[in-house]
């Protein structure tokens, strides 16, 4: 078994990114700007968001943070998306969800510009995906494979099983694996809340992406030897014994998974590292976009 060096990986990456940035400065271009919207102070919301800020820092992208009350109305969240779209110096920006139960999120991310998109979840960015297209990727799915090619894992024709069919996650994943490509065109299974024997189904799978959201979900009985396991779920599970009160843990069970998978991503340190790099290279791809027609 190996546990997956995502830190590494992603480190790697995250330097090339940094490397094309200097060369940009260097020729007194302007940098790549990403900018985020959060409604409110939801904990683990203004957690993912000050890494998104923390990540762009280092990796030398000017970031802006527009941070509202969460009695927010629709109308100004509208507007504010609106005036986003049109600024010139913002080359894509998000969307942090959840936002609160009075705004409705999947409506608003449509006003966001395709162009701009680059959490992937504008339905035009989805419809490319979906036929092969250009268009940005959703930052978790894409990160993902971007994992799998760093990695070579042999994807060709093998069964992968996606746990889990949430429109951020286990359904474009489920799009991607099965798509043509080198690390791609795996026979794919989408597992769900009313899959049946769902068991079986994943010990017969040489893949296992698990995005559901249960701690501890996925044991050791239910994979076979050699699987490849990415496991997705972030889950907070009290534990005094720490500072905070809570450990994170994944949706999978790396105690006994581990011992059968012939790699295994781990909780903290692993796809969520993969995730801010996939925005990371939408943000690039919306500034090179937009650069071209400057
Ligand atoms: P979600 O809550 O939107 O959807 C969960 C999915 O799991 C649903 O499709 C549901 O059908 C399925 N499901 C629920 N219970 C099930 C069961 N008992 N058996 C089979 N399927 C079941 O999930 P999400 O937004 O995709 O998030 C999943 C997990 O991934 C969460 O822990 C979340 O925090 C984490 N997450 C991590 C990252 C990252 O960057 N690492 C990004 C997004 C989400």
């Amino acid at each position: 078994m190996s546990v997956i060096n995502v830190k590494e990986i992603s480190q790697r990456l995250k330097d090339q990114i940094k490397a094309e940035v200097a060369s940009l400065i260097k020729e007194d271009r302007r940098v790549p700007h990403l900018s985020a919207i959060m409604v409110g102070d939801n904990p683990a919301s203004k957690a993912y968001v000050g890494n998104k800020v923390k990540t762009c820092d280092e990796v030398g992208f000017l970031s802006t943070v527009h941070h509202l009350r969460e009695d927010t109305s629709y109308f100004e969240l509208e507007q504010l998306i609106l005036q986003l779209n049109e600024d010139p110096s913002v080359d894509g920006f998000i969307l942090q969800l959840p936002l609160p139960a009075h705004l409705d999120g999947q409506e608003l991310l449509q006003l966001i510009s395709p162009d701009k998109d680059v959490d992937g979840f504008h339905p035009m960015n989805v419809g490319r995906m979906v036929l092969g297209l250009e268009g940005f990727l959703p930052a978790t799915p894409y990160g993902i494979m971007l994992l799998l090619e760093e990695l070579e894992v042999d994807t060709q024709g093998k069964r992968c099983a996606i746990l889990g069919r949430s429109d951020i996650v286990g359904t474009p994943m489920a799009i991607l694996m099965s798509r043509k490509g080198k690390y791609q065109n795996s026979t794919v299974t989408l597992l769900h809340s009313r899959t049946k024997d769902l068991t079986s189904e994943l010990q017969r799978a040489e893949i296992i992406v698990a995005a559901i959201g249960i701690p501890d979900f996925v044991t050791g009985d239910m994979v076979r030897n050699g699987t490849v396991v990415i496991d997705v779920g972030i889950n907070q599970i009290e534990d005094r014994s720490k500072k905070k009160g809570y450990r994170l843990t994944g949706d999978v069970d790396f105690a006994s998974v581990s011992s059968k998978a012939s790699m295994i991503t781990p909780v903290p340190g692993g796809v969520g590292l993969m995730t801010i790099l996939g925005l990371m290279k939408n943000t690039l791809k919306a500034y090179h976009l937009r650069t071209t027609y400057e």
